[in-house]
């Protein structure tokens, strides 16, 4: 394959007047979307649906130009969940809007209670580079859906994608609804100096801090969509070909450079040679049984720059040099940031590649004959975006299930979590805060408003002056509800 072409240094699109003259306009612009019906909400929606058709070339060709991402994976994986989601916000999107009656507890007989959504007002997108297309306008469609303006900023290390997205946003609403900026940290900086109602940010847990601590100067709410190390463990009773090609699959999609990708890899001792013969005629299949083939593969994505490359290629360096075994792959190659599907085992727990995000084609096996010992080794990490169980046994799926933590799991599977827009899609703690995803996502932008109507509340009985006969209902009332 071709190396895809180096990133040019990106040229800021916006001044400080520019970002805080539209937040002014989009803050002018709110209260008028605030009353917008569904009907006005999902004709804005198939806009955007219609000028994303228009430019699928432009996509597919940003997305070869920035790293060298395959047709198939772009259709999969950025188009495919960002027309599900559109899809189902128009299908879904009167329901959801729809206040939802809440029970009425005996003590407050008399009235009636229900939820009313109503869009947090103005919204920041800031997105990353590794899916650009499905990270920026999934938040956005439910942005839109909810009610909310919106400023999206795209990552300036995929430029091209970033420059199609910002034209598509631009054909698509008026920039007082909804505008993009392009730009690297400077840009971020301004946009996160401005008071949102509701930052939506994707990226890494380092950077989510930022946004978090600019977002309590305002005290603006925040989802936090992060990443971290997502481990997997395939037990005894596996599927051991099924996991095996679901894993590698999942790991070597986009060259690893994935949220959710399996990070590290847990196999029972009794199936470890197993697994591994059967991952290796995997890659050979995937991706070419030689090498060369792996390396001039139009199936396989390249690392997204230098910098990133040679920190993959770093992580692989070090492993190895405290002792870690190739098992297949460590091909490496920086003039076309290159790194193949590699697998390695027996890394040291010292090795950086067992404390950092890979986000890069490495998977690190661990071999292991203790599931607690597994256990305490994930519970000992921060709290990973995703963990994957390869299992029959159903008691041991539980027991992994109840002892550990993760923003979602996929049994038997990689990945599927995020599909179904029915979850909630998110981390937890470090590796996110809040959901995303249908009826999630538009809970993202909106305000749950409390409402009850007071019909006959018996409640002005026990107003003041608290006379004894008050007293007593008072007393009356807590004991029989308190
Ligand atoms: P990143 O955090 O470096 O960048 C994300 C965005 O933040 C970019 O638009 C960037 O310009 C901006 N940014 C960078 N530094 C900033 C700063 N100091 N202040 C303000 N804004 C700043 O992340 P990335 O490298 O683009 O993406 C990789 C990370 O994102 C990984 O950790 C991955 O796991 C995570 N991720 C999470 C999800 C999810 O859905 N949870 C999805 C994709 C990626």
């Amino acid at each position: 394959m071709e190396a895809s072409i180096e990133m040019e240094p990106v040229a800021f699109a916006a001044t400080e007047t520019d970002i805080e003259k539209t937040f002014a306009k989009q803050k002018t612009y709110a209260p008028s979307l605030r009353i917008s019906n569904a009907e006005q909400r999902i004709q804005k929606l198939k806009n955007l649906k219609a000028q994303l058709d228009q430019h699928k070339a432009e996509i597919y060709q940003a997305c070869a130009a920035d790293f060298g991402k395959p047709e198939a994976e772009v259709d999969l994986m950025e188009f495919f969940p960002v027309y599900a989601e559109l899809n189902d916000a128009v299908r879904q999107l009167k329901k959801w809007m729809k206040p939802k009656r809440v029970a009425t507890p005996l003590s407050m007989i008399g009235t009636s209670s229900f939820i009313q959504y109503e869009p947090k007002g103005t919204s920041l997108i800031i997105s990353p580079w590794n899916y650009p297309v499905n990270l920026t306008f999934c938040p956005l469609i439910s942005a839109i859906a909810a009610g909310c303006t919106a400023i999206v900023k795209p990552s300036e290390m995929t430029p091209n994608l970033s420059k199609v997205i910002c034209s598509i946003i631009e054909a698509s609403f008026p920039s007082e609804e909804v505008a993009a900026f392009e730009g690297g940290v400077e840009v971020s900086t301004e946009l996160l100096a401005q008071p949102f109602d509701h930052i939506f940010f994707t990226g890494a847990p380092q950077i989510g801090k930022i946004v978090m601590t600019a977002a309590a100067k305002h005290l603006s709410s925040v989802t936090l969509e992060l990443g971290g190390k997502s481990p997997v463990i395939v037990d005894d009773s596996a599927d051991i070909k099924q996991a095996a090609k679901s894993i590698l699959w999942g790991k070597f999609n986009n060259a690893g450079q994935t949220c959710i990708a399996p990070d590290y890899l847990f196999v029972h001792e009794s199936i470890r040679d197993e697994f591994i013969n059967n991952a290796k005629d995997i890659i050979a299949h995937y991706y070419g049984k030689t090498a060369e083939q792996q390396q001039s593969t139009v199936d396989f994505c390249r690392i997204v720059n230098t910098n990133h490359y040679r920190r993959v290629a770093g992580l692989l360096d070090d492993a190895l040099d405290q002792g870690a075994s190739l098992i297949a792959g460590g091909v490496k190659d920086e003039a076309t940031r290159y790194v193949a599907p590699t697998l390695i085992d027996n890394v040291s727990s010292a090795a950086d590649i067992m404390h950092e995000e890979i986000f890069g084609p490495i998977l690190p096996i661990i071999t292991y004959t203790d599931i607690d010992h597994v256990v305490d080794t994930i519970n000992s990490k921060p709290k990973p975006l995703a963990l994957y169980i390869f299992s029959k046994d159903k008691n041991n799926t539980q027991h992994i299930l109840k002892t550990t933590t993760a923003g979602g799991t996929t049994v038997n599977g990689i990945m599927l979590h995020f599909s179904n827009f029915n979850l909630p899609f998110g981390g937890v703690n470090n590796s996110g805060i809040g959901s995303s995803h249908g009826f999630h996502g538009f809970k993202a932008f909106s305000h749950e408003r409390a409402v009850v109507k007071n019909h006959f509340s018996l409640a002005t009985m026990l107003y003041p002056p608290y006379k004894p006969r008050v007293k007593k209902m008072i007393k009356t009332t807590l004991k029989l509800f308190g």
